[in-house]
């Protein structure tokens, strides 16, 4: 609504009064309307939206009332004047129940029309003002209880549990992950919860609410649920009243088994490679001692003896420490590999070249046998390489004298596989199971004297899943052993 210009509907059947009382209106700067019955004034203050109407309370076709009646009730916040010269105490009070703010008096001076227009339009004013408050709460009502909504769901939707714990110890609010992370079976809102908690839990929310912890400080507490498997971690921080008293606890609990998993993963790894590397540096150290003590009076041809069986401990332990480090290379991913086109066929020969004196101190033969050309797949050469180096000198490792070892190239739907074979010692089901798991050595007459980490194979898997490939063993004790490496075709 404008300030200016206010708009006024004069309804009145008496021709002279309302044009009169019209540009008396437009005169003092109103805009005004006029309908010369009670029909017409109707039509036009449902129609558009006047700021102010005089009804005339006796007119042919309608009562005043009637009118006023049809105007207040679909436009409340119209003002509305009757005009009378009869106006009774009945009439009076009937049109102020139904919402005229006031009598006009019939005859009016002009001055009495002005003052009571311009009260009609403040209190016009006010009323508008009150519509348009009233609107905006409601919006920010509604917008509020979506919020909450919105808040709601996302909490509910949370894989961690939220616990919000009042100072006497009950549920103030909680998700149903709660229920799960902390194996409830029951929980209501309004509860008292703090018996149904794990103790660590339940100690540390009794010390906030008896104000024995900083209620500025948050703790969290490692908790065991199912022995193996759930484990929790419960974060606790205390929820402050805008005057820094204790308002509740709230208690975020989050499922961290699989860290827990990792973690044993890791001790149990670290815990063997720090077995596997004592072994040979106690050796090692045990032969210096000797060789260094002046009273033992070892020969010459001894120390010798012991020095190169020093320095074959430590080859394997490099190699033990590299064949390490590219698992950690291997776990961490987080080198950009090199890919190029590689050709696996020439890969397979050079590893052969390559490989060629252990065969032959072994006497063992290999055969290669090949159909395809140009078997070329985009991989990191050097990769490939450690693939089937690994697996082709353990084929001549664990061979029998003059054996022999059969390598095929071929392709298998979507994969190329490369099987090599060997006429070798074997495994027993038991073995084959374990063969893939970091630091496995099969220990028996047959093994005794071979060197090796007990890590190839673990970083041979390692590198065939990278490339989204596969590796199966197929082995029967004292026939032989077949590994087959499967990689996608580009
Ligand atoms: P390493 O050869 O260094 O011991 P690997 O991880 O390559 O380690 O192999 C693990 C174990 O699997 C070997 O120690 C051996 O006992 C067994 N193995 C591997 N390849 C063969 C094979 N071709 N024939 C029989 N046993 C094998």
């Amino acid at each position: 609504m404008e300030n200016i210009n206010p708009k006024i509907l004069v309804v009145d059947d008496e021709k002279g009064l309302r044009l009169g009382t019209q540009r008396l209106l437009e005169n003092e700067g109103y805009f005004a309307d006029t309908a010369e019955n009670g029909t017409e004034g109707i039509v036009k203050a449902l129609s558009e939206d006047f700021d102010i109407v005089i009804i005339d309370l006796r007119m042919p076709d309608i009562e005043g009332i009637e009118v006023l009646k049809k105007i207040k009730e679909n436009k409340p916040n119209t003002v509305c004047f009757i005009a009378t010269a009869y106006a009774s105490y009945e009439t009076a009070v009937e049109s102020t129940r139904i919402g005229a703010y006031g009598y006009i008096p019939k005859p009016f001076t002009p001055e009495e029309l002005i003052y009571q227009v311009e009260k009609a339009f403040t209190h016009r004013k006010l009323l508008l003002e009150t519509e348009r408050l009233t609107r905006e709460k409601e919006e920010r009502l509604l917008e509020i209880a979506s919020e909450k909504s919105r808040l709601n769901t996302i909490i509910k939707s949370l894989k961690s549990g939220v616990l919000v714990i009042n100072l006497t110890g009950e549920t103030a609010y909680f998700n149903s992950s709660v229920l799960q992370l902390l194996n409830i079976n029951e929980l209501n809102l309004g509860e008292y919860v703090l018996d149904k908690l794990p103790n660590k839990i339940n100690e540390m929310v009794k010390k906030y609410l008896k104000l024995e912890e900083d209620i500025h400080k948050s703790y969290s507490v490692q908790i065991e649920i199912y022995p193996g498997e759930l484990y929790i971690d419960a974060y606790c921080s205390p929820v402050p009243n805008p005057d820094n008293s204790l308002a509740g606890v709230v208690v975020i609990i989050r499922n961290i088994t699989e860290y827990k998993r990792i973690e044993l993963v890791k001790n149990q790894f670290v815990s063997m490679v720090a077995h596997e590397l004592k072994t040979p540096v106690a050796a090692v150290l045990g032969f210096l001692k000797i060789i260094l003590d002046p009273n033992l009076n070892v020969s010459e041809e001894k120390k010798t003896d012991f020095l190169i069986r020093s320095s074959h401990r430590l080859e394997d332990l490099l190699h033990m420490v590299n064949d390490l480090l590219d698992i950690s290379r291997l776990e961490l991913k987080n080198k950009e590999k090199e890919l190029i086109e590689v050709n696996l066929l020439d890969c397979i020969n050079n590893v052969i070249e390559f490989l060629h004196n252990e065969a032959e101190k072994r006497n063992i033969n290999i055969n290669f046998e090949n159909n395809i050309k140009d078997p070329v797949i985009t991989a990191n050469p050097s990769e490939i390489s450690r693939i089937l180096t690994n697996i082709l000198s353990n084929a001549i490792k664990y061979n029998k004298e003059s054996g022999n070892v059969t390598i095929n190239l071929g392709i298998n739907s979507n994969y190329y596989f490369i099987k090599i074979a060997d006429t070798g010692i074997g495994l027993r089901p038991a073995e084959k199971e374990k063969l893939f798991q970091e630091f496995y050595r099969v220990k028996s007459e047959k093994t005794r004297g071979i060197s090796g980490t007990g890590l190839g194979l673990s970083i041979v898997k390692r590198l065939v899943e990278s490339y989204a490939g596969k590796i199966e063993v197929e082995s029967e004790i004292d026939i032989g052993t077949a590994f087959t490496i499967f990689l996608p075709i580009n």
